[in-house]
């Protein structure tokens, strides 16, 4: 088994975002997240905003996150906070999914069998516990983040997609499936207080922010390993190469096997740069993380 990832924040400079509310929160997410790499920062409980200290002017925040150890890997994709917007927590989200991954990957390095939903529950959980002393985890607008998990367990791979961060699996007899969250992507409207009225609702779209019930309403399931190919997981900023730009998920699979995911991202920047204004709902630029195993 041979794993390969790469993970980029969203391009900025001369072809970065080009709209002013893709500046705004891009600025804002970078103070925060540079808020957080202080010489004073302390990973405790309740750790209030930190004191900035080692400031990198211009630094590129990466909300997504993919971590891997024996037999898993786990993809994040942190939703940006709208300009503006009071989430009622003192964190970035970056902060947020730092935290949900550092939970999540505790057992499974451990190489714990627990049912997946089970571990993004209580991970959830864990982590309002380390911020609902300074943070109000009863707001709508709290951070949220996509949750995406492989694990190879007794013979079999498991899988649980909480959220539009895809996993794309392909057959030794070349079948491909995608196991795809596009909830987020059938809702009525999407105004900031529609967006908030049908997160984490059984109307609208689910995400891992602070109700652990979320991870039970993830895609979850599981595949005969002896079956699979190569199995990759992606967060929207990567995957829209297929699902935004056209390409079929068997060509992505292929970009990846020859040229590796550092290239796809490369690709779908170009895109992102290329696209014609207004043509695509969401962010022309994202942050993108692929990582892809071969079984
Ligand atoms: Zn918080």
């Amino acid at each position: 088994m041979q794993l390969t990832f790469a993970s980029e924040p969203a391009p900025t400079g001369p072809h970065g975002p080009a709209t002013a509310a893709a500046r705004r929160q891009e600025s804002r997410a970078s103070a925060d997240a540079r808020g957080h790499k202080g010489p004073m920062n302390r990973d405790t409980p309740g750790n209030k905003r930190p004191m900035n200290g080692g400031d990198t002017p211009g630094a590129r925040v990466n909300e997504d996150l993919v971590v891997a150890g024996n037999g898993f890997v786990v993809v994040l994709d942190g939703a940006t906070a709208p300009a503006g917007v009071e989430s009622g927590c003192v964190h970035s989200v970056a902060w947020l999914v730092g935290e949900l991954a550092r939970q999540l990957t505790v057992p499974l390095v451990g190489g714990s069998e627990e049912p997946l939903a089970d571990l993004l529950a209580e991970a959830i959980t864990g982590v309002g516990r380390v911020h609902g002393g300074t943070c109000d985890l009863s707001n709508p607008d709290s951070p949220s983040s996509t949750v995406s998990i492989v694990r190879v367990c007794r013979g079999r791979l498991d899988y649980l997609v909480l959220a539009d961060s895809p996993v794309v699996m392909r057959y030794r007899d070349k079948q491909i499936e995608v196991v795809f969250d596009d909830r987020v992507d059938l809702l009525p409207e999407y105004t900031l207080e529609a967006v908030r009225r049908l997160r984490n609702s059984p109307d609208g779209f689910w995400a891992a922010s602070t109700a652990s019930e979320a991870a039970y309403e993830a895609l979850a399931g599981t595949r005969d390993l002896e079956d699979l190919d190569v199995v990759a997981v992606l967060t929207d900023g990567a995957s829209r190469y297929a699902d935004r730009y056209g390409h079929s998920w068997s060509e992505l699979l292929e970009l990846l096997q020859e040229e590796g995911p550092a290239e796809l991202i490369r690709r779908v920047h170009a895109a992102d740069a290329a696209a014609p204004a207004g043509k695509y709902r969401g962010k022309r630029y994202d942050d993108a993380t692929v990582a892809l195993w071969s079984l």
